[in-house]
């Protein structure tokens, strides 16, 4: 088919998710000889001056974007956002091992599981007895005695978001910002520390990102068991490189923190992306065949889930939705139903596309 007789596609997939078609383009331009070099960054010695020049400037990209202070150190690490998930522990658990965790769903509880193995796991509240739903009830802990508090502010399966004030607490807050980083303003200063898988907001998958305080980077209980590549002081003293970093996941991601200067930085995307949630959840709930039940306080910005009243339609929606160009639009495993993830690089002709479809597809269908 040629070129200009592609029909136009928006990728609604929650992760590995959709990357700015500049950001795409630009790579492209360059993937086969980056900047004169001759060669393609994937190609490129981690310690050649072209790659450190890509990661300083990613590194002081995140950190205007972010606003991260100096007392904090970026790391750049793999194994996405899981493998934080034993990290953290790791690192972290340096006089009590133990560890406070606000339960909002699936991926709090995934991190809650691979803690328990390295330190004594509390749970400060939990949404549980609403499936997750509503606001977490809060339960009576003393924070002096916990290492840190883990707190997953966007549930991306279950859509929900839910950003606590625990005020001056007596511990670091450790927050999994994978599906929420960079899409809202937040002050980096109330958290130890700040992770985030990168398949979502900033990159191609694989990619971990590590925002950790200074005062932070002290000796655990449990370093002798702390793979070196897990070790978050080893990590900041070789500055990301402590083994081959991956070096074209990082180029990428300076290229999307690059765009998102040009959009006007992290507080210009976020109005892009209360516009674009607002107008989501309320043909949502004009619709007569599709429901969204998260307490509306809490609903995410990013990950929009909805589902049928009558099952038997979803197939048929789904199906129509992808000749369309609108993809990737069927919800988790664990879940069912559709959902719709709407991150950064999303444009508003995506949602709006998507709402045309629904509409549509109401028409012809009740
Ligand atoms: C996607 C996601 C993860 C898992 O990320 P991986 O990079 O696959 O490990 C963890 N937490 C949250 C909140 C996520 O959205």
């Amino acid at each position: 088919m040629a070129e200009t007789q592609q029909q136009q596609t928006f990728n609604f997939c929650s992760g590995p998710a959709m990357l700015p078609s500049e950001v795409m383009a630009t790579a492209q331009s360059e993937f086969l000889n980056f900047q004169k070099s001759g060669i393609s960054v994937m190609e490129m010695s981690h310690r050649s001056p072209e790659f450190q020049s890509i990661l300083e400037s990613t590194e002081k990209r995140l950190r205007n974007l972010m606003q991260i202070p100096e007392s904090y150190r970026v790391l750049f690490m793999q194994g996405g956002a899981s493998l934080q998930f034993s990290a953290v522990p790791l690192n972290l658990a340096s006089q009590h091992l133990r560890a406070g965790f606000l339960n909002t769903g699936y991926w709090s509880q995934k991190a809650m599981t691979e803690a328990a193995k390295y330190v004594d796991v509390i749970e400060v509240g939990s949404s549980e007895g609403s499936r997750f739903k509503s606001l977490p009830d809060v339960f009576d802990v003393d924070f002096n005695e916990l290492d840190y508090l883990h707190i997953t502010p966007n549930e991306t399966i279950g859509g929900v978001e839910c950003w606590p004030e625990f005020g001056e607490i007596a511990c670091p807050i450790v927050a999994d910002m994978s599906s929420c980083i960079l899409s809202r303003s937040i002050d980096v200063s109330q958290f130890g520390v700040i992770y985030a898988g990168a398949q979502k907001n900033i990159g191609p998958a694989g990619l971990g990102i590590v925002i950790v305080k200074d005062e932070l980077l002290v000796s655990s209980e449990l370093d002798d068991d702390i793979p070196r590549l897990l070790n978050y002081r080893t990590v900041a003293k070789n500055d990301s490189m402590a083994n081959t970093p991956p070096t074209y996941a990082i180029y990428l991601a300076n290229l999307v923190f690059g765009w998102l200067q040009e959009q006007g930085g992290v507080a210009e995307i976020e109005q892009k992306n209360i516009k674009k949630a607002e107008m989501l959840y309320a043909a949502i709930d004009d619709s007569r065949l599709i429901y969204n039940d998260i307490d509306i306080s809490l609903r995410s910005r990013m990950n929009v889930p909805f589902f049928f009243h009558d099952e038997n339609l979803q197939s048929a929606f789904l199906e129509e939705a992808q000749n369309q160009g609108l993809l990737n639009l069927s919800g988790h495993r664990s879940q069912g139903g559709c959902r719709a993830s709407i991150y950064n690089a999303m444009p508003i002709e995506g949602v709006q596309s998507l709402i045309e479809f629904m509409k549509k597809f109401e028409n012809s269908h009740v």
